[in-house]
This record gives structure tokens, C-alpha cells and sequence, in this order.
């Protein structure tokens, strides 16, 4: 249906209804942290998932991007799984919901009682819908638009797209911001297929992480099928003027024709990549795999929305340098996607082990040297977040009850989870871990899990065969305590000690910034160089390194980012303007929250910082915004 009118929200309250939003509202109360934590239980939903799931997804939705919503319905196909209640509960973030209906076959759509319930910190609002019966499977229509401020959604003005000339819209609903875009059961344990129609404004081209039904429209209706069962952060949908580049036979670019040879030559070894990655971890089961390059405010380095990963036009480096990323996203199509968290306490079996994929993906495309240096940069990069987090979320088994999932993106599930693997690996063997994990990936397939059943089936399908290689305590240690276990096996990289030795031959001052060996020198060295030079330096060094490197006016978005560091610290002005441009035209919270925190330390630095969020903060993401609200202090 086209350009849905919208109603004042109806408040029909059946008292069922009214009493299971008193309760769902009660329960992050009751959930203190002090009661134990039940695994498996997902405590970042309001919906009462233990009696219903839901199946499969229609949805109908209008694109409009003068008002910023989107508009049209939701079909949900729900399963009862226990009980006889007659409440539905969904998941919704600020969604306008205009109706409920009951759909039955050769019958007219019949309206059903519903109730939105109070807010939830961190959660949004549950809405209630009384059922007409017990029925085992059944259909219902919400009709609904979402609103300008859509946690999960957002709506890109022309003016910080590359073509300038039209908007973007795109979706980032991972941890729980689905919920925001779509009334739904927004936990990771529930899985469902989709199909889905999109209407955009004619010139536009809708996406989903679905396969397109029907070539592009010329109409500007869209339309998708998701045949495989996906759980809801993984919902994706993008709109913009947007060409396609293919690189293989199962993967290609989409991106704005402004940038797109720049991206398929960037990703050109993406097909090489998938292949590798079915190799190494079995048959990929997505149909293809393409990367969307969307606006630079996206916040995040990319999301393995299926069968088409969003990725961030920050690694376009012309050198293929940062390409590790789609190593990343690829290796998710196992590890997250697959096989996938039960809970947001879960989060490191879909990034710990994706890091730890990715890794191997990188050693066999483009040989273990370069992927030796990426491992001590991402081991270097965990041990400084450790020594800034407090102990209780330095654990892998996280207890996020009460908090926003999003707050559990540190490197602890990413790093710390890969380099639990990497440790046993090295008590296990290489071999048996390989095969371990391709048994793991077959055998959960479509599946989503709990730490809990991880160690389970570890310990019967590979530790009982390899008895007196780790203890239950090594176990505990890595799982549930703070801190990086001593066993931990730090990467070696003999090209970083080069590099070591010639930065601190330039900081004893035996060797000029002009005579350093660096001819050859990668990416992930230049990064190694910078990410070690001491906290505070002389001037002097910092001009002679800016003169003979330019690193203020580097063009590599890490390289940048690594020297705005330095010079943030060492308050070094002449690289103010450059910090100003990359914060103002950069969304990508990895890139700008470090560069942000470090200016509010001191106080002329705390008034650069807020003077310049106040200039970008409209072009930022809500998820980027949110987190910089709580370190500069929202305008
Ligand atoms: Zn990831």
C-alpha cells in the first residue's frame, strides 16, 4: 500500500493485555544484577518469546524521505510454543502503530485490540495484542510507520552522500534497533524468513539483505525474498542512487557511481576471499555475497547484514590495505550469521571467533606476514582497552542486564574471544580445531546459541578426544574472569620488531624521521609505528615525523586517525584543521569516540571538542551521537 495516512495512535487495551505490560514494564526491575543470570534468557526483549515465535515476515513499506519514516505494514506468521495466553507481546522503539489485524484465509482482515506499554529504559516499548483464540500458527498485520528519529535508521541528507545530489537511507539494527523499524520479536534467538516489498522515490534503488525478486524497478517498487531463517539484527534495508559492479561470479559492489571503481578495485578479492572462507569453513549457505558502501556517518566498520554486508567508505584506501574488514564481514556468513548468539551475553561467539576466521582468511589470500602483523596490532589494540575497562566488562560471558547491548562492543568479545581461540588452538593442535569448527558451524546451522552450549558440545566433540590439553579452571579463566589470561599466546611478527628497532632509533635520535627504513613499509606497519610512539614527545619529533611523512594530511582513514591521536595529546595545533575535516565528515564511532575522549581531557581540548560536536553532530548516526552525548555532553 502507498503513503499509508497516519492515524493518532489507538490505545485499545484489553486487561490481559493491560496486566503483561505491567509486568513486561516491571521486569528489568526485578532483573537487578544482584539475581542470578539465567543463560539463555534474553533480557534485552520485552516480547514473551517463551510462548510465541514468530516465522516468517511480510512486509509492505513506503520509503519517504521528506518525512523521514517509513510507512506501511508488517505481516508476522507466529508459532505458538507454549501455553494457551491470549497476549502477544512484540518488541517496538518509537513506532507509530496505527492497527492490528487478524488475517485468516477467505476472510476480511478483522481488527484486533492492542496497546503500546510504557517505555523501557533501554528496550523501548512493548506492544500488546489480544488474540481472538489459542490457535497453534497464525497471521496478523501491523500497520505502522516508523518515526524521524528511528534508533536503527538513518535518514542521510544529499549533502553527505558522494554524489551530493540525492538522500541514503540504511538501517543498522544490531544489537536491538530492528525494533525500531519493525514491530517484531527483536531477540537473537528468534529466527524467521522474510519477504518484502520496498517503494522509493523513482531514480533510487532499494536493498535488503535479502535476494531481489524481478530485476531493479523502474517504478521504484522493490521487491526481496529471504529464504533462509535469520534473526532480527540482521534485518537490513538501504535506499539511495546506487549502482552495481560485479567482481565474481557470487559477489559485486554496490555503491554511488561517484565511488564505485574505486570500491570494486578496493574489493576485488572479495570472490577470492568467499572461496577461500568456503575452504576453511565449509559450504557458504547465503546464495551470494556482495558489500554495500554506504555514507561516511555509518558507525560502525561494516554489519554482515546477509547475503550483503554494509561497509564503510573509511576503508577505500587504494591500496587495499583495510580490506582485513571484509575478511571480517565474510567470516561472519559462518560465525554470527550461521551459527548466532542466543543473547547479547553470547556477543563473543559471533566476534570472537569471526575475528579469529578472519584472521585465517587474511593468512591464506595474503600470506601469513601481513596477517602476523594484523594480530599483534589487534592484540596491542586489547591490551590498551583492558587497562581502560572496568573488570566486570572485561569478561567474555558478559552480564549486560540493565544496559544497552551496543555498550558490550569493546575488543573484549572481539579480541580476547579470538585469542581464546588462538590458545586453543595451540593446546589442541591447529588441525583438530580446524575440523572442530567445521563440525560446529554444521552442526548449528541456523541455529542460535549460548556460551554454555559452546562449551558443552566442545567438550564432547574435541576435549574428550584430546584429554589433558586445558583444564576446567584455564576454561573458567578465559570465559569468566577479568583480564587476558598469562597463557594467552601473544602474536610474533618479525617485520614489527624492524620497525621496532627503527623507532627507537629515531627516538634516541641516531636517526633522522627522513632516514627511517621505511621504503616497503605497509599500512600495518606505519600503523605499528604510530600506535607505539610514547604518550608524550618533543615538538621537534612530532614537525620532523609531520615534514617527512605528512601525516596531518594522510589520506589512509587509520593512518589519520592514528597521528590526530598523537597530536591530540601532545597538543600539536598545526593538525587542528585536519581534526576538525575528519571529524566532521567521519560517522564511524571506532574512528572518532578515541579522538573525542582524548580531546576532553584537558580543557582547551574539552572546548575544541565541543565546538566542533555541536557543527557534526546532525550528520552523525543516532547509535554514534548516543555515544558521544555520554563523553562531550549532549548540545
Ligand atoms: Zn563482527
Amino acid at each position: 500500500m502507498r503513503g499509508l495516512a497516519m492515524r493518532p495512535m489507538i490505545r485499545v487495551v484489553a486487561a490481559a493485555s493491560l496486566a503483561l505490560l505491567a509486568s513486561c514494564a516491571a521486569r528489568p526491575v526485578a532483573d537487578s544484577a544482584a539475581a542470578p543470570l539465567q543463560s539463555g534468557r534474553d533480557y534485552h526483549t520485552l516480547a514473551n518469546v517463551d510462548e510465541f515465535r514468530v516465522r516468517h515476515l511480510a512486509l509492505d513499506l513506503t520509503v519517504d524521505f521528506d518525512s523521514k519514516r517509513l510507512a506501511g505494514g508488517a505481516e508476522l506468521t507466529v508459532e505458538r510454543i507454549a501455553g494457551t495466553g491470549r497476549t502477544l507481546v512484540l518488541d517496538t522503539r518509537g513506532l507509530d502503530v496505527a492497527a492490528v489485524e487478524w488475517l485468516a484465509p477467505g476472510a476480511a482482515p478483522q481488527p484486533l485490540a492492542f496497546g503500546v506499554g510504557a517505555e523501557v529504559e533501554h528496550l523501548g516499548a512493548p506492544l500488546a495484542i489480544t488474540l481472538p483464540g489459542d490457535l497453534a500458527r497464525f497471521t496478523i498485520r501491523i500497520r505502522y510507520a516508523t518515526r524521524p528519529d528511528a534508533s536503527g535508521l538513518q535518514w542521510v541528507e544529499p549533502a553527505q552522500t558522494a554524489g551530493k545530489v540525492a538522500p541514503f537511507l540504511y538501517s543498522q539494527s544490531q544489537a536491538i534497533h530492528a525494533r525500531s523499524w519493525v514491530p517484531l520479536q527483536d531477540s537473537p534467538q528468534v529466527r524467521f524468513t522474510f519477504e518484502a516489498t520496498l517503494r522509493v522515490p523513482a531514480g533510487l534503488r532499494a536493498l535488503m539483505g535479502a535476494e531481489p525478486v524481478g530485476g531493479p524497478g523502474t517504478d521504484g517498487v522493490f521487491r526481496f525474498d529471504m529464504p533462509q531463517p535469520i534473526p532480527s539484527y540482521l534485518m537490513a534495508i538501504a535506499a539511495g542512487r546506487l549502482e552495481f559492479q560485479p567482481i565474481g561470479s557470487r559477489t559485486g559492489v554496490y555503491a554511488e557511481p561517484e565511488i564505485i571503481a574505486a570500491a570494486a578495485r578496493e574489493f576485488a578479492d572479495t570472490e577470492k576471499m568467499l572461496e577461500t572462507g568456503e575452504s576453511l569453513f565449509g559450504p557458504y549457505r547465503w546464495g551470494r555475497y556482495d558489500v554495500l558502501i554506504l555514507p561516511p556517518s555509518f558507525p560502525f566498520g561494516g554489519m554482515e547484514n546477509p547475503r550483503l554486508s554494509f561497509i564503510t567508505p573509511t576503508v577505500i584506501a587504494g591500496d587495499r590495505s583495510l580490506v582485513a574488514l571484509i575478511a571480517h564481514e565474510l567470516a561472519h556468513s559462518w560465525s554470527g550469521n550461521l551459527v548466532t548468539n542466543a543473547t547479547w551475553r553470547d556477543f563473543w561467539l559471533n566476534e570472537g571467533f569471526t575475528v579469529y576466521l578472519e584472521s585465517r582468511i587474511m593468512a591464506a589470500v595474503y600470506g601469513p606476514r601481513r596477517a602476523a602483523m594484523e594480530d599483534l596490532l589487534g592484540f596491542q589494540s586489547l591490551e590498551r582497552e583492558l587497562a581502560t575497562l572496568p573488570p566486570a566488562e572485561q569478561v567474555l560471558a558478559i552480564d549486560l542486564r540493565g544496559r544497552d547491548p551496543d555498550d558490550g562492543v569493546t575488543d573484549v568479545p572481539y579480541e580476547k574471544g579470538r585469542f581464546f581461540l588462538r590458545w586453543l588452538e595451540s593446546r589442541v593442535g591447529a588441525a583438530p580445531l580446524h575440523a572442530f569448527l567445521q563440525d560446529y558451524f554444521a552442526h548449528f546451522a541456523f541455529q542460535s546459541i549460548t556460551v554454555e552450549q559452546f562449551l558443552g558440545y566442545l567438550d564432547s566433540k574435541l576435549l574428550a578426544q584430546h584429554p589433558d590439553t586445558v583444564t576446567a579452571a584455564e576454561l573458567d579463566e578465559w570465559i569468566h574472569q577479568p583480564g587476558l589470561p598469562a597463557s594467552a599466546i601473544r602474536p610474533a611478527s618479525d617485520a614489527l620488531v624492524q620497525v621496532d628497532a627503527a623507532r627507537a632509533a629515531f627516538l634516541a635520535g641516531t636517526r633522522a624521521a627522513t632516514d627511517l627504513p621505511h621504503a616497503g613499509w605497509s599500512t600495518q606497519e606505519w600503523l605499528y609505528f604510530l600506535a607505539n610512539l610514547p604518550q608524550q614527545m618533543p615538538r621537534a619529533q612530532l614537525e620532523s615525523l609531520d615534514a617527512a611523512f605528512d601525516f596531518t594530511q594522510a589520506t589512509n582513514n587509520e593512518i589519520a586517525f592514528n597521528w590526530l591521536q598523537i597530536a591530540i595529546r601532545n597538543d600539536y595545533e598545526p593538525a587542528w584543521p585536519r581534526l576538525e575535516q575528519y571529524l566532521e565528515s567521519i560517522g564511524r564511532r571506532k574512528l572518532i569516540v578515541p579522538l573525542y575522549t582524548a580531546m576532553m581531557k584537558t580543557q582547551s581540548g574539552a572546548q575544541r571538542a565541543r565546538a566542533v560536536y555541536a557543527r557534526a553532530r546532525p550528520g552523525y548516526h543516532p547509535i554514534t551521537a548516543a555515544s558521544l552525548d555520554a563523553i562531550v555532553g549532549a548540545p
